[in-house]
């Protein structure tokens, strides 16, 4: 076989997406551009099956109705060769969108390597890490797509949701000399002649900034050295952050429902395409979400035989039998002080208990918030009791001295977020590019 030619865009331009094309068309000339999805012969018909960001069409070409430079354009292809149709629509009751096109010129742009990695209709399955290694193929599934448009949906309306309670969106250094909070590692990066860190969280600066914003919100990647290998963990992923100066625990939680509550409205009502793609359903939870706090959660555990020590974090295999008890949206508070962070505020009339909650759904955390310590004294008891050096949070005791006002916050995982929106069960599959300690390509 002769090489394909390869086209020039030149002056073509797009008239239409797929998604535009209709019975109501019939008989107008349009251009459409696109990627080959599927071929299938028929007697003397090539059916092409074009893909675009909107989804799919039909061009249909009849070997000996057409031009020969049409036909032989048409019999060079592949899947996934990009390509340009300018074609006349034809009402088909038969085709996917009650229209196809019959091209009266094609160009081919682009071809692609036979056989491709993947299937690209995901007829054929593969295992998720054949298709992670071809990434960009894989997406080419409007299914795959469909989580990105809903991520989209979700992001605009947060910021939107933020933005009209007050918050200002504020972009914290990712490059930081010392550990935001001890606990999970910390992946270290050659700065100059120094070492410095990947930032594991926006705490501190966020703590910060509320002393002259009061209200700010940051949507960003933070980075964590995870060992455990899990469906919900990845070494760097998108967090969602708020901070607000004159707010205790249960206000930001109102706050954080809201949010949650606003976000599942918005993606049903503007991603009915992708959640059909998805064969998802998002019930919109009702606010308030049930509060349980953590001495109840031990009682209900112990009623299933599930022993928990008091003040200690509660391990998956019993997250797992609570998520059954309490198959939604809720929150955890009252946790102990010793099994939180040390910014995390003591209760005024119990210290043993925090004002630090966690919201969960089903048996996955979503989100980690509280009220944060403001007395610089107890700030330092605090990091000494865990072991930290107060010598290393020089800086961020430094603000404490410049009238640091009661605040309260919380970070919510994007990804955790994204697969409660589409019902996806691995953490990897709601990350275009995803990082664990196994993947650090594509
Ligand atoms: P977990 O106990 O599930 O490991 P965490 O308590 O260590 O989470 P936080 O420090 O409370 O996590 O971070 C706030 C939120 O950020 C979490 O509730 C979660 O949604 C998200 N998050 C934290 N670590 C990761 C990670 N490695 N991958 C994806 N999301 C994460
Ligand atoms: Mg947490």
């Amino acid at each position: 076989m002769s090489p394909v030619k390869i086209d020039k865009m030149g002056d073509w331009r797009r008239t239409h997406y797929s998604a535009d094309i209709g019975p109501e068309l019939d008989g107008q000339e349009v251009l459409v551009f696109g990627w080959v999805q599927e071929i299938r012969d028929l007697g003397g018909l090539r059916f092409l099956i074009l893909q675009d960001k909107t989804g799919q069409l039909q061009i249909t070409i009849h070997r000996h109705k057409v031009a020969s430079e049409v036909v032989e354009k048409a019999e060079s292809l592949q899947k996934q060769y990009s390509i340009g149709v300018k074609g006349t629509v034809k009402k088909m009751g038969k085709a996917p969108r009650g229209a196809e096109i019959v091209p009266n010129e094609m160009r081919i742009f682009s071809v692609s390597q036979q056989p491709l990695p993947l299937d690209i209709t995901g007829r054929t399955k593969a295992e998720i890490d054949v298709r992670l290694d071809a990434r960009v193929l894989d997406l080419r599934r409007e299914e795959n797509q469909a989580i990105f448009k809903v991520q989209h949906a979700a992001l605009e309306a947060a910021r939107a949701f933020l933005s009209k309670r007050g918050y200002i969106e504020v972009f914290t250094p990712r490059i930081i000399v010392s550990a935001t909070e001890g606990g999970s590692a910390l992946f270290p990066v050659a700065y100059f002649t120094r070492e410095a860190f990947l930032a594991q969280s926006p705490q501190l600066y966020k703590e910060q900034l509320i002393l002259d914003f009061e209200q700010v919100f940051e949507i960003g990647p933070f980075f964590r050295a995870e060992e455990s290998h899990t469906r919900r963990h990845l070494s760097e992923f998108i967090s969602v952050d708020i901070e607000q100066a004159f707010a205790n625990a249960e206000d930001v939680m109102k706050v954080l429902e809201e949010l949650i509550h606003n976000v599942c409205k918005a993606v049903a009502a503007n991603c009915e395409r992708e959640l059909e793609l998805l064969g998802h359903e998002i019930v919109v939870p009702e606010v308030p979400f049930k509060r349980l706090t953590y001495s109840k959660v031990l009682e209900e555990l112990e009623a299933e035989k599930v022993h928990v020590p008091w003040g200690e974090d509660i391990p998956t295999a019993a997250y797992r039998v609570l998520g059954k008890l309490h198959p939604y949206y809720y929150f955890i508070t009252d946790w102990p002080t010793k099994a939180k962070a040390f910014y995390i505020k003591p209760k005024d009339d119990n210290p043993e208990l925090s004002e630090g909650f966690d919201l969960m759904w089903h048996w996955i955390e979503l989100s980690s918030g509280g009220a944060r310590i403001h007395s610089k004294e107890l700030l330092m008891k605090r990091l000494s009791e865990q072991g930290l050096s107060t010598e290393s949070f020089k800086t961020h005791l430094q603000a404490f001295d410049y009238g640091m006002p009661p605040h309260a916050g919380w970070g919510l995982g994007l990804a955790r977020l994204l697969m409660v929106l589409t019902g996806v069960k691995n953490i990897r599959e709601v990350v275009l590019f995803p990082r664990d300690q196994f993947r650090l390509t594509p």
